[in-house]
């Protein structure tokens, strides 16, 4: 078993508050732990405010590429098309 350790404070919970608080305390002169249950960083960094905002922007740039080739396919059609049935028909 490990010996036992003492701490001037513990801060418990690492998402917004903990970890800035625990700093504040620990550059005070505290003697301090922080503890977290899950992930380090709470909810916006693991699971929130940061991949949503990255899955929607990586939405957005698929979208911008499914666009694109819909308009390669539409610039294709208009700038060939026309001419491929004007020259069947010549013939
Ligand atoms: C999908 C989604 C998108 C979001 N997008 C945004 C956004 O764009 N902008 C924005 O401002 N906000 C957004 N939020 C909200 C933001 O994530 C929360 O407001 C913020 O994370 C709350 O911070 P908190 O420190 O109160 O709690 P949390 O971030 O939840 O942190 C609490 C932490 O404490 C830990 N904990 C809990 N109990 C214990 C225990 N007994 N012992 C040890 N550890 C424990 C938890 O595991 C967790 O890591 C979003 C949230 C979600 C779910």
């Amino acid at each position: 078993m490990s010996p036992a350790r003492h701490y001037d404070v513990i801060v418990i919970r690492t998402g917004q508050g903990g970890p800035p608080l625990a700093t504040a305390l620990a550059q005070a002169g505290r003697k301090t732990a922080i503890s977290e249950r899950e992930h380090v960083g709470g909810a916006c960094i693991n699971e929130g405010c940061t991949p949503t905002k990255t899955m929607v922007a990586r939405e957005n740039i698929t979208q911008i590429f499914v666009y694109l080739r819909i308009a390669a396919v539409l610039f294709v059609l208009v700038s060939f098309v026309p001419a491929w049935i004007r020259k069947r028909n010549q013939r």
